[in-house]
């Protein structure tokens, strides 16, 4: 269900993963998503990602709450964490199942590696292509994972930032995994069933989760949820021309200059630097958003 006009009301999320505290790249996305929240008069929502249990790293939920208020980035509603929320994964993966969209699989990473001959590098949240394996049944193995059938999912999208996009999931990345071997229901999955049930209308996070978003997209029709609008930020880039990311050792944000912080996520999203507080700061660069996005076609300028 394509949906632009679905949603009566705009609402938006930041949806970091606790695996270390805010850096600067990921400031980006939580700058941009309150400022496109303010600017259409929406509300903005925190959801801490921590469906991941293994990577979830103790306490940086919290670090990353109090980096988030110092930058004076508030939420309007309270604050919810993905692992009190495995019901609502559940039910929607009972539901794909019924409808016989979803199947168990057997294989290992190394049968999914064994069966696979491109090795190119993968972006987040990226899998190995699933030949498929285990689609016409287990042939024997036990269930380890359960995926999604994507046969027909050449999906067509359009990003605010980057315009028309297009990805054949099948081809791409192939019947996907919902629920892992380990017991984790796969961020795909979760991350679906929640922009739905918070009635998340536009989705803006980072370039580097562009990659995703077809097979997003394709859940939200399988579950039969609206898709919400996106805009995917640009990528920030360290000083060795790296993405900055908690996975390379980017620094957390210094929250005893929060200005300053923000100062370096605004000039990645093409807004003037600011003087004064962060108080004085976010309506400015509210404004200037709100400015820049009223016209059509708009681009975000990465610096
Ligand atoms: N939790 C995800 C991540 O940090 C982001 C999810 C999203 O914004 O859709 O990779």
């Amino acid at each position: 269900m394509q949906s632009a006009n679905y949603f009566s009301h705009y609402r938006g999320r930041f949806a970091p993963s606790p695996t270390g505290p805010l850096h600067a790249g990921s400031l980006v996305a939580a700058l941009a998503s309150w400022l496109d929240a303010r600017a259409h008069r929406g509300q903005w929502l925190v959801r801490i990602e921590d469906v991941d249990a293994p990577r979830s790293v103790p306490g940086a939920d919290r670090l990353i709450l109090s980096q988030l208020a110092a930058c004076g980035l508030h939420a309007d509603a309270p604050h919810v964490w993905q692992s009190a929320r495995t019901p609502l994964y559940q039910a929607a993966l009972d539901r794909l199942v019924a409808g016989a969209l979803a199947y168990p699989c057997g294989c290992s990473r190394k049968d999914i590696e064994n069966a696979t001959t491109a090795d190119v590098p993968r972006p987040r949240h990226a899998e190995l292509r699933y030949p498929g394996t285990c689609r016409t049944g287990l042939h024997g193995k036990a269930a380890r994972a359960w995926r999604l059938r994507t046969a027909g999912a050449a999906m067509r999208w359009h990003d605010r930032a980057s315009g028309p996009q297009e990805q054949d999931v099948e081809a791409v990345v192939g019947d996907f995994v919902l629920l892992r071997a380990d017991g984790c229901f796969a961020y795909q999955l979760a991350v679906v069933v929640d922009d739905a049930d918070q009635g998340i209308s536009h989705v803006v996070r980072g370039a580097d989760l562009l990659d995703n978003t077809a097979r997003q997209i394709w859940l939200q029709n399988c579950l039969q949820l609206p898709t919400p609008q996106h805009l995917h930020t640009p990528v920030v880039l360290g000083a060795n021309g790296e993405k900055l990311s908690k996975q390379n050792g980017a620094q957390a944000i210094d929250t005893s200059e929060p200005l300053q912080a923000l100062n370096q996520a605004a000039a990645a999203l093409g807004l003037p630097a600011q003087s004064g507080g962060v108080e004085q700061a976010l309506p400015v660069w509210t404004q200037a958003w709100a400015d820049a996005w009223r016209r059509p076609e708009q681009q975000l300028r990465a610096t």
